[in-house]
Formats: C-alpha cells, structure tokens, sequence
C-alpha cells in the first residue's frame, strides 16, 4: 500500500473535461440545496439579484457575489453559535473549530461526519504526496484548542493512517525532552518557524537538533517553505526532508508539495473548486501557467457551513506544466497574503520578498524579522524592519550588518528601510510568526520598548 504513487489516483490524475463535468453537477446540487436551507446565501443571492437559474456549470460561478470572512463573523455576532450560514441541524453536526481571525473574535465553523471525511481526504492527498506514509510517527505541534490546525490536520493525517501524537503549542522543552526519549523517525508538523524556534531552544538547552532523529517536517500555516533558503535552512538545521501543505481553515487544508517540488498542487478535485481573481478588479483571472491573483474557493460537499466564492486573500503564481509526478491539477506557489501586500513609492512589497533578502545574509543574521508601518497608506516613508542578528556577531560590528541591510533591501527589492536588529530567537515563536504589524491600525510589534534594540 505504501508503495502507490497517489492517495486517489482517479481524480488527482482525471482530465479536465470530466472534471469539469462531475464538479459542475455536484455544484448545482449544493447551491439549490443551499437555497432550500441557508438563509445567508439566499439573502446574499437575492439581494444580488441572482437567478439561480443562470448557474449550470462551473463557467457560471462567477455570476455569484464572493463571501468574506467578516460577514460570517458578523453572522455570528447575535451570538448564534453558528449564524445564518448553519445548513444543518445541530445533532448533525460532529465537530467545531474557530479559525484566526486577523482581527477581533475567531469564526466558528461546523462540520459533519461526511464533512470532516471530506477535509480529511483533501488532507491525505497532500499528505500522501508531500511523502507521509502509514508507518510515520507524526508529533503535531497546531494549536488544539479551538483551531483547525490541531484538531482537523489530525483527521487528515489519521485518514491517511500515520500515527499521531496531537501534542499541541506550548511547552517546547518538554516536547524537546519527549522527543529525546524516542529512538525512532519522527516527523514534525508545525509551522516552518516554531522549526527554527525549537532547533533554537534545542541548542539553548545543549541539545542537537540533528540528533532528535526528526526525517520528516511537514509544514503548514505560513508561506515560508515558498521561500527556497528558508525550506534549506530548516532542512540543515534538522537533517529533515520538509514539505509544505497550504490551506485555508474554512474550507480544508488541501494542496501539498510532491517529491519534484514543483510548487503546491493542488488537491480539492471533487470537493473544493479554486478561482483565481484580480483582488484590485475582482474579475476572474484564468489559470494559465504563470498567472497571478486571489484564490477564491467553493466548497462542493460541505454540508453544515458551505462556502460559496470565499475570498482566502492569498495571492499566489499558478503553475500548469505537466508535473513529472503525473498529477493533472493546477499548481502553484504562495506569495503572501494579499492583506499583508503593501506598496512603498510605487513598490509591491510582499514579507517573502523581505524574507528572501534578509536569509541571503546568513549567518550575520537568522532571517527571522517582521515590518512595522506606522501610518496608513500612502507609505511615503522608509519602514521599520526588525531583524534578528547572529548571537556570534560582536556588538561593535551592528552598524556594518545594518548597512548591508539596507544594502540588500534596496537593491533586491527596490525600497529604503529603517532596520533595527534585535536579539536571536526573539521572533520566531510558537504560534504563527506575524511579519507585518500595522501600528495605526492598534497592532503592538513585539520589541516596542526593547531598549537592546540598535539602530
Ligand atoms: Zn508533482
């Protein structure tokens, strides 16, 4: 069984047409079932002036209005446990997750057994293709309580039949210990930068990352793996092969990296349908090879809270060359988050473009940094970037690293920066790594009144 090259081979290899086909009959069914039962689309729909009528194939999905995430939010608001995008029953439903807002109060998702057997089979797809296999041990460092990250990835990778220990955030050197006391092949699922944070606190506490036996990093939560010396730095640092697996809460996490690491395929044939929009125009964008946009997906089985064109805010690169491995799906890389795009005298700057500067100036510095905008736009002004600085580096040469920087910055990106290096393994955290604060908008960077900052 181990030995089989796909997960499903029957639809991540079908061809187009029948794809096609068999998504836009089960998209009929799910929008007039929604109809009968959702009372947020049939608002949504009604106010927009749909005619359910005009949507026969997956061509016409773009007649439907998009949904964000603060209109479920605020369906919610009343304090109804689920809102007005609940299609089924409460005792139909098995499990429920908050996903990260970017502001304010997590949104509540529910999901039915046939739900969470849909997620997870979008899962073990990407799972099955980034090299888990049944007889991986698997520690799963996602947050447990209340995210998707813990509790649904879990299903995914049970679904593929790895083993799981569900070990949560938090407690890094008890997990550092656990995971000494396992003479065996780990894999580690985690986001790429509690990676480097663990292998930091490793070293701090005398022990050797490469000695923790971990062969198998799968990657979830940031786009850093997309960044190709950040995926080699972790990889060093560990003596592990890492994939990364990209999602978004609300609808699965569902496309994963093959052996070729041709970029993320993706993996929601049947289940999920992904468009790709001008974020600016909000106009459907076709997923030509090297085509940039939004995605945007449709769910096509969810049963208890259904998503039809759920903006994700991701942009990303489409790639459509036939991939050695065989796979007949788009692919693609991430870029950032659409949100976390700012524009600096006329320059797009994405946090991976920061990243990539800042990891071809290792070892003087980690590569770990985040940006700080203090107004709102127009960003007329140079930038505070926080950069963390090697621990080996002596204090008399910051200035010069600051000036290389500044350097880098400006030649490979095109825009002056304010850089403030800070102490080694002071950004990299547990959670999620936050790149972006926006200080007018009430965000509190973490080194605000770290007097050990240098300039
Ligand atoms: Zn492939």
């Amino acid at each position: 069984m181990s030995d089989k090259l796909y997960w499903n081979e029957a639809l991540e290899t079908m061809f187009d047409e029948t794809l096609f086909d068999l998504e836009s009959k089960r998209l009929k069914t799910q929008i007039s079932r929604i109809f009968q039962v959702n009372d947020f689309y049939r608002d949504k729909w009604q106010q927009a002036g749909v005619d359910l009528g005009d949507i026969q194939d997956l061509d016409d999905l773009h007649k439907l209005p998009f949904t964000e995430k603060t209109e479920l939010a605020d369906a919610q608001k009343t304090g109804a446990l689920l809102g007005a995008n609940q299609s089924v029953e409460l005792c139909k439903i098995m499990r429920i997750v908050g996903t990260g807002g970017t502001t304010g109060q997590p949104l509540r998702l529910g999901l039915t057994k046939n739900d969470l057997d849909a997620y997870s089979e979008m899962g073990a797809r990407a799972l099955w293709a980034m090299g888990c296999r049944p007889d991986d041990f698997v520690i799963n460092c996602f947050n447990y309580s209340l995210y998707a990250g813990g509790t649904l990835d879990q299903s995914s990778f049970e679904k593929l039949g790895a083993a799981i220990l569900p070990y949560g955030v938090g407690n890094t050197n008890r997990l550092l210990q656990v995971m000494g006391s396992i003479k065996q092949d780990i894999c580690l699922y985690s986001t790429p930068s509690y990676a480097i944070h663990l292998a930091e606190r490793a070293q701090e506490i005398g022990m050797s990352p490469q000695e923790l036996n971990i062969t198998k990093g799968f990657f979830s939560g940031e786009a850093g793996l997309q960044v190709p010396d950040y995926r080699q730095k972790i990889e060093t640092t560990w003596g592990m092969s890492a994939a990364d697996l990209y999602g978004a809460a609300e609808v699965g996490a569902q496309s994963g990296e093959c052996e070729h690491r041709t970029g993320l395929h993706f993996f929601g044939q049947g289940l999920l349908v992904a468009e790709l929009i001008n974020p600016k125009t909000l106009e459907v964008v076709a997923k030509t090879d090297g085509a940039i946009g939004e995605l945007v997906f449709t769910t096509l089985m969810y049963e208890a809270c259904p998503l039809i064109r759920f903006r994700t805010h991701d942009s990303v690169q489409v790639f459509t060359e036939p991939c050695t491995c065989g796979r007949t799906g788009f692919r693609f890389h991430t870029l950032g988050r659409s949100d976390d795009m700012f524009v600096v005298k006329g320059v797009n700057v994405f946090p991976s473009g920061v990243q990539k500067a800042l990891l071809s100036l290792q070892p003087q510095v980690t590569g770990e940094f985040y940006i700080v905008l203090n107004t709102v736009p127009p960003i007329d002004y140079s930038p505070l970037i926080c950069v963390e600085v090697s621990n080996e580096i002596d204090a008399s040469s910051h200035a010069g690293i600051i000036y290389v920087i500044k350097v880098a910055i400006r030649e490979q990106l095109g825009f002056r920066a304010i850089i403030k290096l800070v102490k080694r393994g002071s950004i990299a955290s547990m959670h999620k790594t936050r790149r972006l604060y926006r200080t007018y908008d009430g965000d509190r960077p973490p080194h605000e009144n770290d007097s050990r900052c240098e300039e």
